[in-house]
């Protein structure tokens, strides 16, 4: 690991109590070890569960439909065609297995909207690792569905009653677990996010997204896309689908590939200091610099430094930071942060579901959501990475879409009653 991948710019570090720094140094010295100098084969194995256990690779497939709509080739990575139904796995499954080579004899993680603890917990039943989950009480009680998926694959599925009962107050329990319990325990942590070295090696794991997808498109396409696009919340799939072009920045002559990172704007990009809410999950494009969960990164907060509480209608968005590495990516330029609102995703949930037949997640529609925006933007071939499937959604989604006006969305009342 070089000194860059502890901080980026400004961001990143290690921004923890004391009593983790030894674990941090294990992880971070298993990481150089096994991660990036494949020490006992562990990048071979690594691989190869993906491809046997995960469904490796994913297709870049050639959507014809949108392509007509948006007068640009545009190719679907499928990420959505991994097992567990999103990009989640390629982290989980290294994760676990690192800390299997590690001699960890237990998993931790935290998990909101419960896909990153699905994708832990079927990682550590099939790597044989006893797993235990936290999760708020409140986002329980909005994703029982996961955590039955959880509790088959044999985890534990611990409820955090502190805070609000959601993701942040998660991540925080999971981490005074893996404080206390560090000889034998590994913390999967779920995003680009936390203490140095997970934001580096969480896209290490991701970056078989664009690894496949640039050879994918150099194959299928003849170059590199000029256009590359991604949602983002923590932004794992986003550094995982970005990691292979970030370099394509047309320095030598060739294509520069234009990377789009695309928040979830929420109901409305302003903020009520008063509530301490933030209606959104836009860090990149409206936070200031503070450091939350290990990192100093790009945050929503209010004056006094007070996290705010985020919103989108995706659960998987709704976090009020974002990856190190990506808030140094956009501040450089060489990555573009944009957002779109709550209605302009479920829309795009709704439009490719029907015209290309892959019903995404709804943080996924965001990407899509953007794309149909700013058509006009996009350059002659374009990639959108296709995060997660989205059957999670349908129940929220059908509610969401009979409370407000979706535009092109189909009337489930017709159906239903
Ligand atoms: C969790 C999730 C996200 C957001 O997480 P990132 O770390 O930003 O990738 C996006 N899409 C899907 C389908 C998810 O499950």
């Amino acid at each position: 690991m070089t000194a860059t991948d502890v901080k980026f710019g400004e961001y990143g570090g290690q921004y923890v109590p004391e009593a983790l720094m030894p674990a941090i140094e294990e992880l971070t010295d298993a990481y150089e070890r096994y991660v990036l100098e494949n020490e006992d084969g562990f990048m071979d194995e690594f691989r190869e569960r993906l491809r046997d256990f995960g469904g490796r690779p994913t297709p870049l497939q050639y959507a014809e439909h949108l392509s007509e709509r948006y007068d640009s080739e545009v190719y679907l990575k499928r990420e959505d065609l991994l097992h567990g139904g999103a990009h989640k796995l390629n982290n989980a499954l290294g994760q676990v297995l690192l800390a299997k080579y590690m001699g960890k004899e237990r998993i931790v993680a935290e998990t909101g909207a419960g896909q990153h603890g699905t994708a832990t917990a079927m990682a550590a039943a099939h790597l044989g690792l006893p797993c235990e989950i936290y999760m708020g009480k409140r986002d329980i009680n909005r994703q029982r569905p996961n955590v039955f998926r959880m509790k088959l694959n044999g985890s534990e599925v611990n409820p955090v009653t502190t805070g609000r009962g959601t993701l942040k107050e998660a991540i925080s329990e999971t981490m005074r677990d893996w404080a206390t319990n560090v000889e034998d325990t590994h913390y999967v942590i779920g995003s680009v996010v936390g203490p140095a070295p997970f934001p580096a090696m969480v896209r290490d794991f991701q970056a078989v997204i664009s690894e496949e997808a640039r050879e994918q498109a150099i194959e299928q396409t003849g170059g590199v896309p000029d256009t590359v696009v991604a949602c983002a919340g923590g932004g794992s799939n986003t550094m995982g689908t970005f990691a292979n072009f970030v370099d394509d920045d047309g320095s030598d002559g060739g294509t520069r590939t234009d990377l789009v990172a695309v928040e979830a704007g929420g109901s409305s990009l302003s903020v009520d200091e008063e509530a301490g809410v933030a209606p959104n999950s836009a860090s990149l494009s409206t936070g200031d610099e503070g450091v939350l969960h290990g990192a100093r990164t790009k945050l929503l907060q209010d004056r006094d430094g007070q996290i705010l509480e985020s919103h989108s209608v995706s659960s998987g968005l709704d976090y009020a930071g974002v990856g190190p590495e990506l808030a140094y990516l956009v501040d450089e330029g060489r990555v573009r942060a944009a957002n779109v609102d709550d209605d302009a995703a479920l829309a795009a949930f709704h439009r490719l579901s029907r015209l290309e037949g892959v019903i995404p997640a709804l943080e996924t529609a965001h990407a899509f959501a953007w794309a149909d925006e700013n058509r006009d933007e996009l350059g002659e071939i374009t990639v959108i990475n296709v995060s997660g499937r989205g059957d999670k959604d349908l129940e929220s989604v059908v509610q969401e879409t009979e409370e407000r006006d979706v535009e092109g969305a189909v009337d489930m009342g017709e159906v239903f009653h």
